[in-house]
């Protein structure tokens, strides 16, 4: 099979890029076609090119041959066949207690909830389970993980549910030789870390690592051993939980030395040089594992290359080389990458106050305006005044009252637009409305140019002597 469901990635990859990305953690892939979990084959033949088996070693043709729609490679997480649980192990370094961390998806709670699944954790797979759970939403928030505390100590833990009873096999604690440390990746946190199990065998130079040893009975304690030099080790503390002691140390492998190969290959990893990935822009909020952005494109740093389908779950168009090294990548509206240790889970957020400025602002036209409540603000030349409720306030020009509903504008009031009269109308409505009157002196216009209207009116006011106030004033600002 060329291509398989990448659960790391959330999205279909070619056998021929994931043999590059090169790590081989069980239960990643699974088949595209009917969901049975695969292996990568071929990954090093120079006369195959690599492919996905099942690792059953049925060879079912429909999946041979599955290619999916059109042989696309689906980004869409729900391509996925497969409904197992996608399960990491942790340890908190504030409680010093291990975990199971279990992720499910919305179709996933949905189904094993219309028929009543539930969740069993065992030490042996033919012990008992320790501990169960209903698989549902109560329990389960749609793609964010579950942490179980595990208050049993074993080196592997055997996972299954109700509805199929398959029991898949977690390698935990280190057990191929006497004191074999056991290593976790740290992952930074407030005030104390989180670090996931390493399930693959590789391990990388220059990143931080916490790592454990157990004792061999609950009644004996673990011993300390003696790290090259090359590995800096930043603290040691002793523990216990699950009636074990143990002994845990955060280190940095700040080199390859032969005899740092042969250590690390005695406990069963090896060692390689790492890869760097980093958000370069926008900004993010950074919730669990989840780099939240408020942006439909993001900027990458990484020193290898991205690629669509292999160690990216987008399609080859939605990145864009920049420069070296620096990719823009499409987000919509979530995208993970994952290559050897970096990793990175990007996905869009509307930010809160976006859906506050897009709030709704009722708008209104008075000439006065009665005061409603006690929430609104007079605004204009001389500053802003709190007005009280039932005051009546009189729009003038330039000014507005706004209304606040929790600190947000949600209203506007603005003066009625004064309609701008002039000439006759203008004289009229000044004759009605305004009635001082002052001594006419036709001196006063002397130096105005004055229209026909203005003319004839300052004639009439001769019989009596006297000119209207208003009238005069307009007739001097030109608008009669
Ligand atoms: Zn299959």
């Amino acid at each position: 099979m060329r291509k398989a469901y990448d659960t790391f990635l959330l999205s279909e990859v070619s056998a021929g890029l994931a043999a590059k990305a090169g790590s081989f953690e069980p239960y990643r892939y699974e088949c595209a076609h009917c969901g049975e979990e695969v292996r990568l084959s071929a990954v090093d033949s120079t006369s195959m090119v690599p492919h996905f088996r099942h690792r059953s070693g049925n060879s079912d043709v429909e999946c041979e041959y599955y290619l999916g729609q059109y042989g696309a490679f689906s980004t869409d997480a729900r391509s996925r066949k497969s409904k197992n649980e996608r399960a990491e192990f942790y340890f908190d370094s504030n409680t010093k207690m291990f975990y199971l961390g279990l992720r499910f998806s919305e179709d996933e709670i949905s189904a094993y909830e219309q028929l009543s699944t539930i969740f069993e954790l065992r030490v042996a797979s033919q012990a008992q389970p320790f501990y169960i759970l209903r698989i549902n939403g109560r329990n389960f928030s749609i793609d964010t993980q579950r942490l179980i505390p595990l208050d049993k100590f074993s080196c592997n833990y055997f996972l299954s549910n109700t509805l199929n009873g398959i029991k898949r096999k977690y390698e935990v604690f280190n057990n191929v030789a006497n004191n074999a440390a056991t290593f976790f990746k740290m992952q930074v946190g407030d005030g104390g870390y989180r670090a996931k199990l390493v399930r693959s065998s590789v391990l990388y130079t220059n990143i931080p690592y916490f790592i454990v040893f157990q004792s061999q009975s609950p009644h004996w304690s673990p011993v300390d051993v003696c790290l090259p030099s090359e590995i800096k080790v930043e603290n040691t503390f002793e523990f216990e939980t699950m009636g074990r002691k143990f002994i845990g140390k955060v280190l940095t492998i700040t080199a390859k030395t032969a005899q740092i190969d042969s250590l690390l290959s005695s406990w069963g990893y090896q060692l390689e040089a790492a890869e760097t990935l980093t958000l370069l822009w926008p900004p993010a909020i950074l919730s669990e594992d989840i780099s939240l952005i408020n942006a439909d494109a993001a900027y990458l740093y990484s020193t290898f290359e991205l690629q669509a389908h292999g160690n990216i779950n987008v399609h080859s168009e939605d990145i864009t080389r920049i420069t070296d090294g620096v990719s823009k990548v499409a987000v919509n509206p979530r995208i993970k990458v994952y290559k050897k240790n970096a990793e990175l889970m990007l996905e869009t957020c509307e930010q809160e106050t976006d859906a506050y400025i897009n709030l709704p602002v009722a708008r209104r036209a008075e000439k006065n305006y009665r005061v409603t409540d006690d929430a609104s603000f007079m605004f204009n030349r001389s500053g802003v005044l709190p007005l009280n409720k039932g005051v009546t306030v009189q729009m003038t020009p330039d000014s507005e009252v706004r209304h606040y509903t929790n600190g947000y504008l949600d209203g506007i009031v603005a003066p009625l637009e004064q309609i701008t009269m002039s000439g006759e109308s203008l004289l009229r409505d000044a004759l009605i409305h305004y009635k001082r009157t002052e001594t006419l002196n036709w001196d006063d216009f002397k130096s105005l140019y004055l229209s026909q209207t203005a003319f004839h009116y300052i004639e009439t006011c001769e019989k009596t002597g006297l000119i209207n106030s208003a009238a005069k004033y307009f007739i001097e600002e030109g608008r009669i």
